[in-house]
C-alpha cells in the first residue's frame, strides 16, 4: 500500500489516502479542488524528489527541490509524471526520436551496415589486422603484400627511393611489376608508390610471418595494403579512408548517425535550416555527407526513418539476424509493434511531434512506456483524455489499462466519463475550490459514484446539465472559405480530428478582424500563452502592470526611492537577478528532463531583500505573487482595475491559480482559459459588443460544473453583443450551441 497521510499542499487540508498498487484511480473536482496538489504536487512531486535525491545525491541541488507539505508518504515506489505541462515537445522531435526507435536504428546501422565515400561512392570497410591476416590464409600460393604510399608532387625521386631503402625494403611494383630499388630511374616513379613488404609463399605455418607483413604494410600504407595473389589486386583499409580519393572519413558509430552528434550537417549545425531556408548542404535531413552515406541493407539512416512502423516491422523482418543485431532487432520490433497497437503505426517515423494531432501526441507520450517494460512504477497521469474525440480516449483508456496490466499504478486527473468508466476506483475533491475544497467528498467504486450526492456524481450519472440552446437568431453572417458563420450567437464545429477544425477556426479569426461591426477578434487556443517560467497569470493579464505602481507608492517603496521598475520580473532593478526573477533555478541532468527548483538566493521570493519590504494592503510582492484570485479578491476589492482582472480569471475558472504560478507549469486548458480571462478584463471594461470570441476546445481539462460557469459567462458576453465559434468535441457544449457546423472527416 502507498499511504499518505496529513497532505496539506496548497489547499489541501490534510488529506489522508491509501493507494492499492496495480490499479487505475482517477481523481476528480473541479477546478482547484486539490486534485492536482495531491497527485502531482504530492505524490509525483514526493517520487521525484526522492528519485532526484538518490541520483545525485543531496549536494547538487536536489535537496532545494521543496518537500511536499505531508506528514508521511510510505510505500511509494519510483513515480513518472505524464502531463501536457513542461515545454512541450521540442520543434525537433520526431516520431522516431521521442521513442526509441531512431536510437535503436542508429545502433543497428552503425554496428551492421557499411561506410560508403561520399565522393566516389564505393564501399569502405575497415577490417581489423585479425581478420585481413584471416582472409590471406585462406588462399595457399604466392601471395606480394604492398604499401600504397602518396609520396607527394614537391618530394625528391631520389631522395625517397633512398629513404624507402634505408627502411630495409628493396622492392617496388611499377606499372604492373616487381622491380628493385636500385633499378628504377627516379622520373618513373608514379605519384603513388607501391612499396613491396613482403612476398611469401601463403601456407599455416606462415601465420607470424603474415601477420608481421600485415602490420608493416598497414603501418607503411597509413592504414592501406594491397595484396597481390594471381595476378589480382586486392585492396585493404584498417580505417575509415577511402584510397582512390584519400580521403579519411569518420569512424562509423552509432553518435555518426546523430544529427545531434557528429552526424550533424557542419552548414546548419544539425538544424536542417540556414537563415529560415533549407540548408542546401543537406537537404534539410540534418546530417552529414559521410553519415548518409553509411548504408544498410539498401537504404541509409533516412531512408529507414521515412519508413512507417508497420513498413519498418514488415522490412526488419528480412533482416539478417547475427549476434550483433538479434537483440537489436528484437528491441526494434517490439516498440514498432507498440506504436502500430496506439494507431501510430501508418505514420511516418520522421514525422515531426508537433504535426501530430493531440490524439496522437498523447498516445506517443504513453506509448513509450507502454513499450519500455516497466514494472512497480506509479504513473501520475495529467487529462490524458484532453481535446481528443470519443474513439481516442477509448484508445488512450486501454493504454492506461496496460500499463495497469504490468504491473503499474496509475493515478489519472481527468474528468472525461469514458475515463471515469474504466477507473477500479474514483477519487472525488471539493466541495469547491480554493478554499472552498482540499476535502475528499467522496472515495469509491464507479457505481458508487453514479449515486453519490456530490458535484461529479451528479454530472456523471446524468442528474446535472449543461443549459440546452436559446435558438438565437444570428444578428449577421460572415462568409468564411465557403460557409457561413453566424454573428452575434454561439457556433460549435464539430468533426472528427483531422477534419480541419482549427484551421477554420484561423481562418474565421483572420476573416472577422476585418468584417465590418466587428471592433475586436479573440483568439484563444492551447496554445497561445507563453509557456515559459517567466510569464505567469500575474505579468500575461496585465494585473502585474497595476499593481507595481501601487506597490511603489506605498510608505516604504517611497522612502527607498522606487518606482514601478523595481517590482518588474523583465527588467533589472530590483528582481533577484540570480533567478531573473523566476524564483525557479533549472537544474540541468544528463537524460533526463530538467527539473526547475527553488532558487536559492532569493529562496523562491522572486525579488531583492529591501523590495520584498514593501508591503500593499499587507501583503508583500512575492505574497502578492503567491495569492490565487480567489484569495486575493476579498483583500484588493476597491480597486476597480485589479478586481475586474481578479474577477475574470476566477469567472473563467482559475480561482485557485496563484497568480505568479510559472507558465511552464499550465495545463493547456490553464492556458486558455488564462487568454479567456485577460481578453473578458478588457471587454467588462470596453463592453462586449462587436467582439468575437474564438476558442479551440473550451471545454478541455474543466470539470462540467467548470464549463457550465464558462458557458453562463459566455451567454452574459453574447447577450450584451458578443459573437462565440467554438470548435469542440463536448456533447453538452454543442448542445448549448446556437448552431452547429458539422466537418466531415477527411
Ligand atoms: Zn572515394
Ligand atoms: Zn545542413
Ligand atoms: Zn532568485
Amino acid at each position: 500500500m502507498i499511504r499518505i497521510r496529513g497532505a496539506r499542499e496548497h489547499n489541501l487540508r490534510g488529506v489522508d489516502l491509501d493507494l492499492a498498487p496495480g490499479t487505475l484511480t482517477v481523481f476528480v473536482g473541479r477546478s482547484g479542488s486539490g486534485k492536482s496538489s495531491l497527485a502531482f504536487d504530492t505524490v509525483h512531486a514526493e517520487g521525484q524528489r526522492r528519485y532526484l535525491e538518490a541520483l545525485v545525491g543531496r549536494e547538487r541541488g536536489a535537496s532545494s527541490l521543496a518537500r511536499p507539505d505531508v506528514d508521511l508518504v510510505e510505500g511509494l515506489p519510483p513515480t513518472i509524471g505524464l502531463d501536457q505541462r513542461g515545454s512541450g515537445p521540442s520543434t525537433r522531435s520526431t516520431v522516431a526520436t521521442s521513442t526509441d526507435v531512431a536510437a535503436l536504428l542508429r545502433v543497428l546501422v552503425a554496428r551492421a551496415g557499411t561506410q560508403h565515400c561520399p565522393s566516389c561512392g564505393e564501399p569502405v570497410v575497415p577490417r581489423t589486422h585479425d581478420e585481413i591476416v584471416a582472409e590471406l590464409l585462406r588462399d595457399e600460393g604466392r601471395l606480394e603484400l604492398d604499401a600504397p604510399v602518396r609520396r607527394g608532387g614537391s618530394a625528391e625521386a631520389r631522395a625517397f627511393m633512398d629513404e624507402v631503402a634505408g627502411l630495409g625494403f628493396s622492392r617496388m611494383r611499377i606499372d604492373g611489376e616487381t622491380r628493385r630499388i636500385e633499378e628504377i630511374a627516379p622520373h618513373q616513379l608514379p605519384e603513388v608508390v607501391r612499396i613491396v613488404v613482403d612476398r611469401i609463399r601463403v601456407s599455416a605455418d606462415k601465420l607470424g610471418r603474415l601477420q608481421d607483413a600485415v602490420r608493416t604494410a598497414a603501418r607503411v600504407g597509413r592504414g592501406v595494403l594491397i595484396a597481390h595473389r594471381s595476378g589480382v589486386d586486392t585492396r585493404f583499409v584498417d580505417r575509415p579512408y577511402c584510397p582512390s580519393c584519400d580521403r579519411s572519413l569518420p569512424p562509423l558509430e552509432p553518435e555518426l548517425l546523430s544529427w545531434y552528434g557528429a552526424g550533424a550537417c557542419k552548414t546548419c549545425d544539425g538544424r536542417g535550416v540556414v537563415d529560415e531556408r533549407t540548408c542546401e548542404d543537406c537537404g534539410g535531413t540534418r546530417l552529414c555527407e559521410e553519415a548518409r552515406a553509411v548504408r544498410y541493407a539498401g537504404r541509409d539512416l533516412l531512408g529507414w526513418l521515412d519508413c512507417s512502423a508497420g513498413e519498418l516491422a514488415r522490412e526488419a523482418s528480412a533482416f539478417a539476424r547475427t549476434e550483433i543485431t538479434g537483440p537489436v532487432l528484437d528491441e526494434l520490433v517490439q516498440r514498432l509493434g507498440v506504436l502500430d497497437e496506439v494507431g501510430l503505426g501508418t505514420v511516418s517515423l520522421h514525422a515531426p511531434v508537433a504535426d501530430l494531432s493531440a490524439g496522437e501526441r498523447q498516445r506517443l507520450r504513453i506509448a513509450r512506456h507502454v513499450g519500455g517494460a516497466l514494472s512497480g512504477v506509479v504513473y501520475v497521469v495529467d487529462e490524458p483524455a484532453a481535446a481528443l474525440d470519443d474513439g481516442e480516449v477509448e484508445r488512450v483508456v486501454g493504454l492506461l489499462r496496460k500499463l495497469v496490466d504490468a504491473g503499474n499504478t496509475v493515478l489519472v486527473v481527468e474528468h472525461h466519463p469514458v475515463v471515469i468508466a474504466a477507473a477500479d476506483r474514483v477519487v472525488e475533491f471539493g466541495p469547491g475550490a480554493g478554499q472552498q475544497g482540499g476535502r475528499i467528498v467522496f472515495d469509491g467504486s464507479v457505481d458508487a459514484l453514479r449515486v453519490a450526492e456530490t458535484t461529479t456524481g451528479a454530472w456523471f450519472a446524468g442528474r446535472a446539465a449543461l443549459p440546452a440552446s436559446r435558438g438565437r437568431a444570428p444578428s449577421g453572417r460572415l462568409r468564411v472559405d465557403g460557409r457561413e458563420l453566424p454573428l452575434g450567437a454561439v457556433l460549435a464545429v464539430t468533426g472528427p480530428n483531422g477534419s480541419g477544425k482549427s484551421r477554420l477556426l484561423e481562418l474565421a479569426a483572420t476573416a472577422a478582424a476585418e468584417a465590418e461591426g466587428v471592433s475586436r477578434v479573440v483568439h484563444a487556443d492551447q496554445r497561445s500563452v507563453p509557456r515559459s517560467p517567466r510569464s505567469n497569470a500575474a505579468t500575461y493579464t496585465g494585473l502585474w502592470d497595476v499593481l507595481r505602481p501601487l506597490l511603489a507608492s506605498t510608505r516604504e517603496g517611497r522612502v527607498r526611492g522606487f518606482s514601478a521598475s523595481q517590482f518588474s520580473l523583465n527588467t533589472n532593478g530590483g528582481r533577484c537577478e540570480a533567478c531573473k526573477g523566476s524564483g525557479l533555478r533549472r537544474v540541468t541532468l544528463n537524460l533526463l528532463p530538467d527539473v526547475f527548483t527553488r532558487c536559492p538566493v532569493c529562496d523562491g521570493r522572486r525579488f531583492a531583500a529591501d523590495v520584498l519590504e514593501v508591503r500593499w494592503k499587507g501583503l508583500s510582492p512575492d505574497e502578492l505573487l503567491a495569492g490565487s484570485p480567489s484569495e486575493l479578491l476579498p483583500v484588493l476589492a476597491g480597486h476597480p482595475d485589479l478586481e475586474r482582472f481578479l474577477r475574470a480569471l476566477v469567472d473563467v475558472g482559475l480561482g485557485y491559480l496563484p497568480l505568479g504560478q510559472p507558465g511552464h507549469t499550465l495545463s493547456g486548458g490553464e492556458a486558455q482559459r488564462l487568454k479567456l480571462a485577460r481578453e473578458l478584463a478588457r471587454a467588462t471594461k470596453r463592453g462586449a459588443e462587436g467582439t468575437v470570441l474564438v476558442l479551440d476546445d473550451p471545454s478541455s481539462g474543466l470539470h462540467p460544473e467548470d464549463v457550465r460557469v464558462l458557458v453562463g459567462l459566455l451567454d452574459q458576453l453574447v447577450d450584451a453583443g458578443a459573437t462565440v465559434w467554438m470548435a469542440t468535441h463536448h456533447r453538452g457544449l454543442v448542445g448549448w450551441a446556437d448552431r452547429e457546423l458539422a466537418l466531415p472527416a477527411r
